[in-house]
């Protein structure tokens, strides 16, 4: 008898992948996740320099796209961008975020703005910019790196985890919008994960979780992500929540 369980298809063969933040960590494992399942990948960033020299280790496949987030015109281009090096799109992952933590009290405004101008409005308008692409050819995937402080209050962190929580309601809104269309959104939600981002913490805190084994890696998230754009279109998982074994928020 067969196997009623169905199977995974992991071949992203002939898809073209474009991915926010793809200079560094996170956006940069989902990219070579992307790659290595037979994708096109596009990575966009505002730090051309690297994305010119990992694109060129990455090989023909891989196309750098400079984009600063915050320039809403910039913004506003990144589908011609996307399509003049790719030829076309069918995952579009808003992956680029900043993280501002500490006392509200003690917090600068202007870097309040800087944060949810980019883990909000520069998030959403990028995918205003693509939508209509993947509409019009009723089909594609839009996933977002939320986080699990989208979903859990963490105190200590306001700004962040309002940033999340707005990403949280767009990915919800959005995706009863165009489900429609046969065009897909979800979020992955991952706990702290070993990047850049987390160069801020403080010493002995990040030494702290990692003893404890509370930071992951970022192919966590990039396979989790590779899960959810190549998952039977049936299923209705749309949301994963990536937690290490142990974590103190
Ligand atoms: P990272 O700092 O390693 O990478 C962020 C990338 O975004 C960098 O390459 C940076 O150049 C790029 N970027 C920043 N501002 C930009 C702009 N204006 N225009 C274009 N590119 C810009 O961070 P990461 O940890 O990989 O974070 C990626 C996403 O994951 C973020 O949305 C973050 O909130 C989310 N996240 C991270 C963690 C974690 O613990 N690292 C946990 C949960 C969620």
């Amino acid at each position: 008898m067969k196997n009623a369980v169905p199977s995974m298809n992991s071949s992203l063969d002939g898809k073209v992948a474009a991915i926010t933040g793809a200079a560094s960590g996170i956006g940069l494992e989902c990219a070579r996740t992307l790659l290595a399942a037979g994708a096109k990948v596009v990575l966009i960033d505002r730090d051309g320099e690297k994305l010119q020299k990992l694109t060129a280790e990455m090989g023909e496949n891989a196309f750098p796209l400079v984009v600063d987030l915050m320039q809403p015109q910039q913004v506003d281009n990144i589908l011609d961008g996307i399509l003049k090096l790719a030829g076309r799109l069918d995952i579009f992952h808003a992956n680029a975020g900043a993280y501002i933590g500490g006392p509200i009290a003690e917090g600068d405004p202007d870097v309040w703005d800087r944060v949810l101008n980019l883990n909000i409005n520069a998030a959403f308008r990028s995918v205003r910019a693509v939508l209509p692409h993947l509409i019009a050819q009723k089909s594609g995937d839009i996933i977002f790196t939320s986080s699990i402080a989208g979903v859990v209050p963490v105190i200590w962190e306001p700004i962040y985890t309002a940033s999340k929580f707005a990403v949280q309601a767009f990915v919800h809104s959005t995706r009863r919008q165009v489900a429609q269309y046969g065009v897909r959104v979800g979020a992955v939600l991952p706990g702290p994960v070993v990047t850049a981002l987390l160069d801020d913490w403080p010493k002995e805190k990040m030494e702290e979780a990692l003893a404890n084994g509370s930071l992951m890696q970022p192919i966590e998230v990039a396979e989790s992500v590779l899960f959810m754009v190549t998952r039977n279109k049936n299923v209705t998982v749309r949301d994963l929540v990536i937690l290490p074994n142990s974590v103190d928020l």
